[in-house]
């Protein structure tokens, strides 16, 4: 698998699209705007296998017409009527064999962000779109606190060497909150320099892994001591449960 080349192509303010290539073909994963996309792909001489949607976000989909209008490749998705162009509609443990490639994903039901947002993996790879971000995660557009932790666990489960792909840059910002929420945590300092290095560079900070996310991501460590002992002080009150905690320091990441 060692030919497998990812490339992210940068997109409006901070989205990442990444497009997995293996010799001449490539899948595309969250295509918020075609025409990057379609130059890289042109630039590269790749041929569009496939586009994988985490969620129907706009800066996710946004370019899915345009890049199939002109090369027939299908779309894959969760059953969402706002994904537009889907063709694939696939859901939780169903697995997706991209031929001209080798790979296959296996896909994982992860609503929190959004109502029927998924991820993709395989190869040891994760595609999570906005669920998982690196040091972070999304905002609860439709989901709750519950189903947010969840699907953060659920992806929490998988191999520790498995590369996280999300779909924005945020990863110094999602740092500087982890600071003030995990305090003693001195892996966050470290991530840090190295993360401001990358982008000092021009250098995207993912993919993270998630050991690394384990480790580090206030996100995934509500129901450690010091996490909930945060997030407690802030909301002024006891907190019954790493629910709770998360819910907490969304909101409070929210108000900064
Ligand atoms: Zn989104
Ligand atoms: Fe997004």
């Amino acid at each position: 698998m060692n030919d497998i080349r990812i490339t992210p192509v940068c997109a409006f303010k901070d989205n990442y699209v990444w497009v997995v290539s293996r010799g001449a073909s490539a899948v595309v994963v969250d295509p918020g705007d075609a025409r990057p996309v379609a130059e890289h792909l042109h630039a590269e001489g790749l041929q569009l296998a496939a586009i994988l949607n985490t969620h129907h976000h706009l800066d996710h989909v946004g370019g899915n017409a345009e890049l199939v209008a002109e090369r027939a490749a299908p779309v894959y998705g969760p059953d969402d009527a706002r994904i537009p162009a889907l063709t694939q509609r696939v859901g939780e443990g169903q697995r997706i064999a991209i031929a001209p490639l080798g790979i296959e994903f296996s896909v994982l039901e992860i609503p929190g962000h959004t109502r029927t947002h998924i991820a993709y993996y395989g190869a040891g790879m994760l595609f999570c779109g906005d669920t998982l971000f690196a040091c972070g995660c999304g905002r609860l557009f439709e989901g709750t606190p519950r189903q947010m932790h969840d699907s953060l666990a659920k992806l929490a489960r998988l191999p520790d060497a498995t590369r996280v792909y999300c779909g924005h840059e945020y990863t110094l910002s999602n740092i500087r909150f982890a600071k003030l929420v995990d305090t003693e945590n001195p892996l966050l300092a470290e991530w840090e320099r190295e993360a401001a290095a990358q982008r000092a560079r021009n250098e995207p900070t993912v993919p993270s892994t998630i050991g690394r996310e384990k480790a580090a991501n206030p996100f995934l460590r509500c129901s450690e001591q010091a996490i909930a002992r945060s997030a407690s002080k802030h909301a002024g009150h006891a907190l019954a449960d790493a629910v709770e905690v998360l819910a907490e320091i969304r909101e409070w990441k929210n108000s900064l």
